[in-house]
C-alpha cells in the first residue's frame, strides 16, 4: 500500500509547490489520479516513486518508509518494487523495442536475463500489439506505440506498484481500453497496487477510486498551467 502524511515539495527552481496532508491507497486498489495540468501529478507520482524527495513529511511504500532512505537504497527499492510508465516515456534511442522492454533487468543488481524474462516481454509486446516490431528502433515509431514500449517496460518484472502517468494520452480509444485493461489485469495477477493519471473520464470506471487532484491545491500555489 502508499501511504502519504503531511508532505511538502517544491522544486529547487520554480515557484511550485506541493502539499498533501493525507493519501492512502491500499495494497491492490487501483486508483485514477483526475486533475488539472500542472496540478503536480506528475510530481506525486515521482515523489511516490522515490525519484523526487519531500522536504517535509512521510510517504510509506508496501512496508517502507521511502522517505527514510538514502538515494542507493531508493533507487534500489524503485527497481525491486516499483513499475513507473513516464509521461515523456524515457526511452532509450540506442536499443530496439524489445530491449528497452527488457531494461529493467539489465540495470536491476539480482535479476538475470532469463529466457522466461524474455518470454514474458514477448507476451506483453504481443497484449499491446507490438510483437511485430519488436527488433525495430524506438526512434522509428508513433508515440502511441513508445508509450505502449514504455508501458510494457514498466510490467516486465511484476513489480508491487504500478504507477502510470497519462498512459493513454496518445492513444486512439480502442487501443485506450486495451490499456487500461492490461494495467488492471496485471495488477490483479500480481496483487499490486496501481496508481493512473488519466484525463480520459471514460476509462475512470474501471477503477476501484478515483482521486480528484483539485482537493490538494487549495494550500499550493496556483499552478501555472503546463501545455504539454
Ligand atoms: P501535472 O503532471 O499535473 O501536469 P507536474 O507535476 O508536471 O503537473 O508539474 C507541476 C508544476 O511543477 C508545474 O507548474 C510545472 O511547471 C512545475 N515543474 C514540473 N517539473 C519541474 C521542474 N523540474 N522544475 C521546476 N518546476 C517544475
Ligand atoms: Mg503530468
Amino acid at each position: 500500500m502508499i501511504s502519504i502524511q503531511q508532505i511538502q515539495f517544491t522544486y529547487p527552481d520554480g515557484p511550485f509547490s506541493l502539499e498533501i496532508p493525507q493519501l492512502a491507497v491500499e495494497t491492490a486498489e487501483s486508483v485514477a489520479i483526475v486533475g488539472p495540468s500542472g496540478s503536480g501529478k506528475t510530481t506525486l507520482l515521482n515523489i511516490v516513486a522515490g525519484i523526487l524527495t519531500v522536504r517535509q513529511g512521510t510517504v510509506q511504500v508496501g512496508g517502507t518508509t521511502v522517505t527514510q532512505l538514502n538515494d542507493s537504497a531508493r533507487r534500489l527499492f524503485r527497481l525491486q518494487n516499483i513499475g513507473l510508465v513516464f509521461q515523456d516515456f524515457q526511452l532509450l534511442d540506442y536499443l530496439d523495442v524489445r530491449n528497452n522492454v527488457l531494461l529493467p533487468c539489465r540495470i536491476h543488481p539480482k535479476v538475470r536475463l532469463t529466457t522466461a524474462l524474455r518470454q514474458r516481454a514477448d507476451e506483453l509486446l504481443t497484449a499491446v500489439g507490438l510483437m511485430p516490431l519488436a527488433s525495430r528502433s524506438v526512434t522509428r515509431l508513433s508515440q502511441g506505440e513508445r508509450q505502449r514500449v514504455a508501458l510494457c517496460r514498466a510490467l516486465l518484472l511484476s513489480p508491487q506498484v504500478v504507477l502510470a502517468d497519462e498512459p493513454t494520452g496518445n492513444l486512439d480509444p480502442v487501443n485506450a481500453q486495451k490499456i487500461v485493461e492490461l494495467l488492471l489485469s496485471e495488477a490483479k495477477r500480481s496483487n499490486a497496487t496501481l496508481m493512473m493519471v488519466t484525463h480520459d473520464h471514460t476509462l475512470l470506471s474501471r477503477f476501484d477510486r478515483v482521486i480528484p487532484f483539485e482537493q490538494f491545491l487549495r494550500r499550493t500555489t496556483p499552478a501555472q498551467e503546463t501545455v504539454r
